[in-house]
């Protein structure tokens, strides 16, 4: 293969407790899903829609010479530590750096049982990989960190027992790592200091060069722990702000890239619930909307942990409270854009939660509501008042809104520009990836090609996907979705 992307072998570097050399499952008769011709083509690999990359992105035929692995780690799974957990059910089937010189690792999702698959059968099943798929090429567009999606098949010749009998599926995955909280806890809870030393080292090496260079000091240490508490502020301020609830937000399902990570029960939200839970076994809500600042700030905790060796507990703890304020920062900077505010001003807070606590009186959809701002220059800004039962408050908001407009002195043009490119026209809806899937379970992938077009526009309100800017119908709220994977 001549690939412009470059292959590398760093995992392997790490000593052998870190993961376990393992083959994919037989995986007959792959058919293709989608393959992400773009992606590949930005990033320098060769591979084209065809047999050969197909036996490839099934796990059949290696990757860039590359010997796949699955990775050892552990992690908190809903507050309670699990030390065995690891590649269950997915294999790191290469690395290589792209044209510009960045690292990606590529792992197939749903390449069969591992070392660490413990009772699972080490398969994905085409739903939960759809919906993985759909999401990672979404939350791109939109301009979240994530993981990316290179390609989807599936096989029917694999019967999955779920709890219905479904289709196997794999998802090829790209990540500029795939190392997670998880993995620091791993060596950590095991009290392996060599061993979380050549993690440290490693991470430092590969991922954050230039903290690798003073890696025994502890400026180093500090900047790394630093970078991921911003990171981490970004990232859930991006979530926040876009109404998406990531549902499993384990320390195993958080990557010290940053990046939004193993998409399972997900969810973006529709009618704007504050405490909303899209995770259907979350019974207690630990992982509902409004709790994931908290959570990540928690879950910065568990990983601050693991530090402990080399820096004091009241030095870690100083450095991951910094996250409230960089949340709160970061979240009103996004707040602010969506809408269309391009000063800042001390009242813009109360200004932003007198909105959504109005939107959550009024059941108002999240995403179409702030979409709906756009119409507030037209004089009777019919779009937005169709998100309000209560007008009467709606008109008292709009008012104090155009009050502190005038503050910024900004032009329309200036202000729906940033208006535009902060508030999608269109966000992935549970419903809609679930006609999706059930066409494609039936072997029509026609529904997941449209919907997969769509979202990768989301702030373009194209007339031809008018139809995607719709809140569920009835029957969809009451549905209850079992997003296990
Ligand atoms: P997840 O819920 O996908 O974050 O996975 C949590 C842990 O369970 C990880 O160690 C996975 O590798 C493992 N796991 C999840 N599903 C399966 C499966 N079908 N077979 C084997 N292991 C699995
Ligand atoms: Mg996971």
């Amino acid at each position: 293969m001549t690939d412009k992307a470059r292959a590398v072998a760093r995992f392997s570097e790490l000593p052998s407790s870190a993961y376990t050399r393992q083959l994919a499952e037989p995986f007959p008769d792959p058919k293709w899903v989608h393959f992400n011709e773009p992606l590949a083509r930005e990033l320098g690999i060769s591979l084209k829609q065809n047999d050969d990359a197909l036996s490839v992105l099934s796990g059949q035929s290696p990757f860039m010479e590359c010997e796949p692995l699955a990775m050892a780690y552990s992690g908190h799974q809903f507050g309670v530590f699990n030390p065995g957990l690891g590649d269950g059910r997915g294999l790191l089937y290469g690395e290589f750096v792209d044209t510009q010189n960045r690292p990606w690792e590529l792992h197939l999702k749903g390449a069969g049982r591992t070392p660490y698959s413990r009772h699972g059968d080490g398969r994905a099943v085409l739903r939960s990989s759809i919906r993985e798929y759909l999401a990672s090429e979404h939350m791109a567009a939109l301009g979240v960190p994530t993981t990316r999606a290179l390609s989807l098949v599936t096989s029917r010749a694999i019967q999955v027992h779920r709890e219905t009998i479904e289709p196997a599926a794999m998802v090829a995955r790209l990540a500029s790592t795939h190392v997670r909280f998880g993995h620091f806890e791993h060596y950590f809870y095991r009290q392996d200091l060599d061993g979380l030393t050549a993690l440290k080292n490693w991470v430092l090496k590969h991922h954050f060069p230039s903290l690798y260079e003073r890696k025994e000091s502890t400026e180093a240490l500090v900047g790394f722990l630093t970078i991921q508490v911003q990171r981490n502020a970004d990232l859930v301020a991006d979530w926040q702000a876009v109404g998406f609830c990531h549902g499993v937000m384990n320390t195993d399902n958080m990557s010290i890239s940053g990046e939004t990570f193993d998409y399972g029960p997900y969810g973006f939200m529709d009618a704007y619930q504050p405490d909303w839970i899209c995770n259907h076994s979350d019974h207690n809500g630990r992982y509902a909307f409004n709790q994931q600042p908290k959570i990540a700030y928690w879950n910065l905790a568990c990983l601050a942990q693991t530090f402990a060796h080399w820096l004091s507990v009241e030095l870690l703890q100083s450095l991951i409270d910094e996250f409230p304020k960089a949340f709160e920062l970061a979240y009103l900077n996004r707040m602010r854009s969506k809408l269309g505010l391009l000063t800042k001003h001390p009242e813009d807070d109360r200004l932003v939660q007198s909105l959504l606590a109005l939107m959550a009186q009024n059941q108002s959809d999240y995403s179409l509501t702030f979409r709906s701002l756009l119409s507030v220059e037209a004089e009777y800004h019919l779009e937005l008042k169709d998100n309000f039962s209560d007008q009467v408050a709606l008109a008292d908001w709009v008012a104090r809104y155009k009050s502190r407009l005038l503050l910024d002195q900004s032009t329309v043009e200036e202000r729906q520009a940033l208006m535009r490119q902060s508030n999608p026209a269109y966000v992935l809806r549970t419903y809609m990836a679930q006609q999706a899937i059930e066409s494609a379970e039936q072997g029509d992938m026609t529904e997941f090609n449209r919907l997969l077009n769509a979202m990768i526009f989301p702030y373009d309100d194209r007339v031809a996907c008018g139809d995607y800017q719709r809140s569920p119908p009835d029957w969809g709220r009451g549905l209850s979705l079992s997003c296990s994977s």
